[in-house]
């Protein structure tokens, strides 16, 4: 440790979309800000991969016509959204038939059971006060059993449903739906616009992605921040007293006036905080801990599927993958399918074998042509050296009552910030963006301006 650490207003502990916007905040108001991250790059849960010459999103990707924070920024920063590819049919493949979306893929009964569920779900979640939402008076209730437990016991979804259901939890909090609690589920929903939302592409979440990358546009930002940001430089310990707060790293200290924490919950821990901080901040960190959901990308010569009619969008239950996108730079090649994988059955393969379990899904999926790869790629995000998960916390039932209070409570000098944190899109690229900025602000306020 240096012992003449450098002085600053505040240091922000993270380089996410969460800390740079902060950061962004801090300095444009006057500040002086060291932004300290962990890893050898900026980005966090946002990062690029390359397969077959084109740049491909491994983390986020897309941008909805309401996550009007991200649109701002990439508008700023001159990034250009284009459309996600959805012309064509889906494919369908539950208990290992596979059908061609229409009339018949699903049986009537099944359509109307999902309809069924997840109008349930919508309900109950338009209660739900958007701020706060641990003061609904059913709150310890809804948070007391798994959604999976609410749709198979308590509703009698049928199985395909639960196959369904499934599929949602994997894609939104990288966990079954036994794993995760009721009312997490229904705080998102809430809080991000509606199932609806959660599932469309166009008027929906998947509607856009960025041309070139998001990690593209999180480049550019932080060369745009006016602070200085320090890789490799894991903040091991927080020490507060009297109105400075000494920020260690393996690297050096700093000292600063206020600290902005952005690293999700479960990662908080990995700090000490001395004084310590308040014990239900550890049992937040430990029933908050983001799931497992990780990516592959297969390349063939062009978008094959595009010539038979087929969108690229499949879902499954019959492997390590569930569900497909095409996400292919153009028409005429290289065609890119992106693969959403549960690392619960992944992550702990070695690569060449989650490259076979992915392509066989493939050729299930989209018939011999889908043998034809030129190029694949994958991230395992449960392997992440330095925070691993993603994407979002899969909240255990009582998580919520029990911690929800502690998620942006300032603990003396220290703010927190974090997609997590934020009361609208938590979640997503949008939600870290207002994070950010409520903490940014926050802490503003408390500096005198
Ligand atoms: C596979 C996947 C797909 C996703 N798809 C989408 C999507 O399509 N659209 C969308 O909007 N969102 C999506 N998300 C979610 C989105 O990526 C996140 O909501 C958002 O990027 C979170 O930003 P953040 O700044 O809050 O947190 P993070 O990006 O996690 O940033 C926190 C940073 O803090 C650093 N850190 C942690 N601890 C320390 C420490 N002790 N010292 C120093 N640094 C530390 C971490 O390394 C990290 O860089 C996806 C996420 C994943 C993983």
């Amino acid at each position: 440790m240096s012992s003449n650490p450098r002085n600053v207003d505040v240091v922000v502990v993270g380089a996410g979309l969460a800390g740079l916007t902060a950061a962004d905040e801090l300095t444009r108001a006057g500040y002086t800000v060291i932004v300290l991250e962990g890893r050898d790059r900026i980005g966090g849960r946002v990062r690029d991969a390359e397969i077959a010459g084109v740049a491909v999103d491994a983390g986020a990707t897309w941008v909805a016509p309401h996550h009007t924070a991200l649109r701002e920024l990439a508008s700023r920063l001159d990034c250009q959204l284009v459309p996600q590819f959805n012309d064509g049919k889906g494919v369908i493949s539950f208990g290992g038939s596979r059908k061609v979306e229409g009339l018949f893929a699903m049986a009537p009964w099944t359509v109307l059971d999902i309809t069924r569920i997840m109008n349930a779900l919508q309900a109950l979640a338009d209660k739900l006060p958007v701020s706060e939402p641990w003061k609904h008076p059913d709150a310890v209730s809804l948070d007391s059993v798994s959604l999976g437990e609410w749709a198979a016991v308590s509703n009698w979804a049928l199985k395909n449903t639960g196959r369904f259901l499934t599929m949602f939890s994997l894609v939104h909090w990288g966990a079954p739906p036994e794993a995760v609690s009721l009312f997490n589920a229904l705080r998102y929903i809430r809080n991000i616009g509606g199932v609806d939302v959660m599932l469309k592409v166009e008027g929906g979440d998947q509607q856009d992605r960025l041309l070139g990358t998001t990690h593209g546009l999180t480049r550019k930002f932080a060369a745009t921040i006016g602070a200085e940001i320090n890789l490799n430089s894991p903040v091991v310990r927080i020490e507060t007293t009297g109105d400075r707060a000494l920020v260690q790293t393996v690297r050096g200290a700093f000292e600063a006036r206020y600290v902005i924490v952005s690293a999700s919950p479960a990662h908080r821990a990995t700090i000490e905080f001395s004084p310590p901080l308040p014990e239900q901040h550890y049992g937040l960190s430990r029933s908050w801990k983001l799931g497992a959901l990780s990516k592959a990308f297969v390349a063939y010569d062009h978008p094959f599927w595009r010539d038979e009619g087929l969108s690229g969008s499949a879902v499954t239950d019959n492997g390590v993958g569930f569900l497909t996108f095409d996400v292919s730079p153009a028409p005429d090649g290289p065609g890119i399918l992106m693969v959403f994988c549960d690392g619960r059955a992944f992550d702990g393969k070695d690569p060449s074998e989650r490259r076979q379990l992915v392509l066989n899904q493939l050729e299930h999926l989209y018939g011999e042509r889908a043998k034809q790869v030129i190029d694949y790629t994958d991230f395992a995000w449960g392997n992440d050296v330095f925070a691993a998960g993603g994407p979002n916390p899969a909240v255990e039932p009582k998580g919520w009552t029990n911690f929800g209070p502690f998620l942006k409570e300032p603990v003396g000098l220290v703010h927190w910030a974090g997609t997590e944190t934020a009361d609208e899109f938590s979640g997503t690229m949008n939600g870290a963006i207002l994070s950010g900025r409520r903490a940014a602000h926050d802490v503003k306020i408390r500096l005198g301006l």
